[in-house]
């Protein structure tokens, strides 16, 4: 029991292994299909675009898998990330509730994507690769991916969604400054962005189109392969270290939360959070609910059915059983550009049917007063995607009051907002649609 405001463990206490749900689910997950024959696939229909380690980790059934001494080594820069009681908001929102965040935004580019970005960088050198491709939307897997390159002495390239590249400059010289090459996309170098150009010269782009540029560019080229910032098993597998953390953290402070909390773009920072206590609801020791916040413009776990579909627009990735908006479905510019993709997690997916966890949606004018709450109480700003988490602790700190209940309240803080604060000029100067 402690009353500190942040708890903080010490280097030895980072994880030393993933922790895989697989095992651990009451039922098992339905398998990738192959867009042509839609039979299962194998590793080798994987092996063009990731490295076998990767692949294995995708479909693995141990229940920890280790982590390499370099990558741990090098989480040491911003890891174990801190778990903070939130009294200040408690005290502003005037609740019984007791509110927890772990801040994943003390990594050095500012969110939790680092994560699975170092990790995919170390296997993918573990196996000869020199460079990787990969898409961005926001920018903030471009500048996690292209600061794990460099750190792990790899090139980096990055495609970049066209309206994102001329609206959001700061990512890009981000990512320059970690030495990644940066196109808009569509670009001219593919295919697949030659095709949308000759029809719309001036297209802005999209993440499913970005995705399809970065894969074609792997498959290409012998000493590239791809890399992906959420939604695959082994993405969230990675950041299963985020709840490893916080379930000591939470035992340093006494408690235990009721309600768990995390955005829900892709899923990897839910999931991350998420998965070690879900072993404890499974297991049927710990009785707590956990909840998924997503964008109102982008409602995937709320309104999208889950059936099989393609992860990009052109319909080149494996399918995959997931909630899913479809993969032609373009949301609407939200200013939470990290969470507008068509589709959720298959793992996200499948805990959703299985009743484990459950979704919430949120329209940005709320999500940003909430947002300006945490940043005049806590200090730190939320990312947009983050907000939606801080509004939904929120609501539900508000039931708390109005029932009379002191529920513990844990969520993730999954980045800051430093590179967003046009999205607050908007909501501040009222040209933000409230209600996307
Ligand atoms: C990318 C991002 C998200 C959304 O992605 P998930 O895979 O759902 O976690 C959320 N928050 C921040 C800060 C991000 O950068």
């Amino acid at each position: 029991m402690t009353t500190d405001k942040k708890i903080m463990l010490s280097e030895s206490d980072i994880p030393t292994h993933y922790y895989n749900i697989a095992p651990d689910l009451p039922t098992p997950m339905e398998p990738p299909l192959h867009p042509g024959t839609k039979k299962p696939i194998g590793p080798e229909d994987l092996a063009p675009i990731f490295p076998m380690e990767l692949i294995k980790q995708e479909v693995s059934q141990e229940p920890m898998i280790e982590i390499p001494d370099e990558v741990r080594d090098i989480y040491r820069l911003y890891r174990p990330s801190p778990l903070y009681r939130a009294r200040h908001f408690e005290e502003m929102l005037d609740t019984p509730a007791k509110i927890y965040y772990k801040s994943e935004h003390v990594s050095p580019v500012g969110s939790h994507k680092l994560n699975t970005a170092l990790m995919q960088a170390w296997a993918n050198k573990q196996e000869g690769v020199k460079r990787l491709a990969t898409e961005t939307g926001a920018g903030q897997w471009g500048s996690a991916l292209a600061c794990a390159c460099q750190l792990m002495g790899l090139e980096c390239m990055v495609y970049m969604v066209r309206i994102s590249y001329d609206q959001k400059p700061y990512r890009r010289v981000m990512m320059k400054t970690y030495g990644a090459d940066i196109v808009p996309s569509p670009s001219k170098l593919t295919k697949a962005g030659r095709a949308i150009l000759e029809k719309d010269p001036d297209s802005p782009g999209s993440l499913g189109i970005a995705i399809s540029e970065a894969i074609e560019d792997a498959v290409g080229r012998d000493d590239t392969k791809y890399s992906l910032g959420s939604v695959l098993n082994h993405v969230l597998l990675h950041q299963t270290v985020i709840g490893q953390e916080a379930k000591k953290q939470m035992e340093i402070a006494g408690d235990y939360p009721d309600i768990l909390i995390g955005c829900h773009g892709g899923g990897s920072n839910f999931g991350g959070i998420a998965l070690p206590f879900l072993r404890d609801k499974i297991k049927g020791k710990k009785d707590l609910r956990v909840i998924a916040a997503e964008p109102g413009a982008c409602p995937t776990l709320t309104k999208g059915p889950r059936e099989y579909d393609f992860g990009d627009t052109a319909g080149t990735t494996p399918l995959m059983m997931m909630h899913t908006l479809g993969h032609g479905f373009v949301p609407p510019p939200v200013h939470a550009g990290g969470l507008r993709y068509h589709g959720s997690a298959p793992l996200v997916s499948h805990l959703l049917n299985e009743g484990l966890i459950e979704a919430e949606a949120y329209f940005q004018g709320e999500v940003f007063e909430s947002a300006v709450k945490f940043a005049q109480s806590e200090g730190t700003i939320p990312a947009p995607e983050t907000a939606h988490a801080v509004h939904s602790v929120v609501r539900h700190a508000e039931r708390a009051k109005e029932e009379g209940t002191s529920p513990v309240i844990l969520f993730n803080f999954s980045g800051h907002g430093h590179f967003d604060l046009s999205a607050y000029d908007a909501y501040f100067s009222g040209t933000m649609d409230p209600n996307a």
